[in-house]
């Protein structure tokens, strides 16, 4: 079998409200880049990548003469091919690749009549279960939805969300406000949902000492873990030596180099492994193995994804054995998606596995144009910039800077 074309479409679907991070927000919209390889097999592989905020349909497009003629089968190849890891300092295209990758395990399902997972040792779980992913968030235009800063505002918000969609772990996107305010809406959620698992994300903005405070504030709830309170394998080192509850990242250890020091440091207890930061399902799946022979804890990162990437998280957490803890997605914020049948539905917290041939989604061709045409209308925004606050940038450790609140 052999590659014959690769289109790329860069959509713009919206979220419920702009929702609020320690670098800026997402600004009420995804931008993602829809990867479409065809094959001489008439077999069409499905991918998708993000770029902050931004287009990354002429990276896709810039790989063709790679990629042409190659056997969407060969996946260590193809890896090779595009990311080599020195040739790589002159052009990280690691995302770019998992993008491909994806596609080409698509084809390799769909080729074979089995699913994804199959590919990487079969299921252990079909229902996949998530966290809350609860945001502080701008209005959106209408003022209707979001809007959420205060703790009786933000409680509201986790308890709709474990309403409607049967969230029992809820994770807080912290870093935005001064850290007092948000361990006083952390610890109102956790009280108000008791028996229930929470955990905390600032983004890695906070120092060491301002992280080794906020754990001592928050050390009797019951964490799934204290996920990238400040930046750095040292600086989670010094934190962990000083504090109870377990350490998790997203940020820190994202390749295989990393995840080496991380064993030797012993820095970090929780590796949240990402498909698309890594390179690909079958990289964060060879991640994952390594963590479980390792004995480190493993969780499931959201990069803002899709339904084509989304099928990828499921499918990685379909197959890993010691799967600790419940995933992340920023799924529940979108309004739409742009494969058939819309949004995939959560039950009782979790996603059901897709049970066709390869990531087992389909693209809906006129979501697909609808979106194409939103974005064109839109544009790319900035990932690290706040709407509300335009001259403001965000200085990792700084323990200032934060966000007032309206009220
Ligand atoms: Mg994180």
């Amino acid at each position: 079998m052999k590659i014959t074309d690769i289109k790329a479409t860069t959509v713009a679907v919206p979220l419920e409200a702009p929702i609020r991070h320690a670098n800026g927000c997402h600004w009420g919209r995804f931008i993602r880049t829809i990867v479409q390889v065809y094959t001489d097999e008439g077999i069409i592989g499905l991918g998708e990548m993000g770029g902050g905020g931004e287009s990354a349909e002429a990276a896709i497009h810039g790989l063709k003469s790679y990629l042409i003629g190659h056997d969407p089968m060969q996946l260590e190849q193809l890896f090779w091919k595009i990311c080599n890891p020195t040739a790589s300092l002159y052009n990280n295209r690691l995302q770019i690749h998992a993008a491909i990758e994806f596609a080409c395990l698509d084809i390799m399902g769909k080729k074979l009549g089995i699913q994804a997972c199959d590919l990487l040792g079969g299921t252990i779980r079909t229902q996949i279960p998530f966290a809350s992913y609860l945001f502080f968030r701008h209005p959106d235009e209408s003022g209707g939805i979001g809007g959420e800063e205060t703790v009786e505002q933000m409680v509201k918000h986790a308890l709709q969300l474990h309403q409607e969609h049967g969230f029992t772990s809820h994770k807080l996107k912290a870093g935005v406000f001064h850290p007092d305010h948000e361990v006083e809406v952390f610890r109102a959620i956790s009280e108000t949902l008791p028996g229930h698992r929470v955990r905390i994300d600032p983004n890695a903005i906070w120092s060491v000492e301002e992280s080794i405070r906020v754990a001592k504030a928050i050390e009797h709830l019951p964490n799934d873990y204290f996920e990238d309170p400040c930046y750095g394998m040292e600086a989670m080192r010094r934190l962990k030596s000083r504090c109870s509850i377990p350490t998790a990242t997203n940020t820190v250890v994202v390749n295989f180099e990393q995840l080496a020091a991380c064993f030797r440091t012993d820095a970090i207890d929780v590796i949240l492994l990402d498909t698309t930061f890594w390179g690909g399902l079958r990289q964060a799946w060879m991640a994952g193995v390594c963590c479980q022979k390792m004995n480190l804890g493993i969780s499931v990162h959201s990069s803002g994804e899709l339904g084509i990437q989304l099928a990828t998280m499921l499918h990685l957490g379909a197959t890993i054995p010691s799967l600790s803890f419940a995933a992340d997605a920023h799924y529940h914020h979108l309004k739409d998606d742009i494969i058939k049948g819309g949004k995939m539905k959560y039950q009782n917290g979790a996603i059901q596995l897709p049970e066709g041939p390869g990531l087992g989604v389909e693209i809906d061709e006129d979501k697909l144009k609808q979106y194409q045409e939103y974005f064109k209308e839109t544009g790319g925004y900035t990932y690290d910039r706040d709407m509300g606050r335009p001259d403001w940038f965000s200085i990792t450790g700084t323990n200032e800077r934060w966000a007032k609140l309206r009220v």
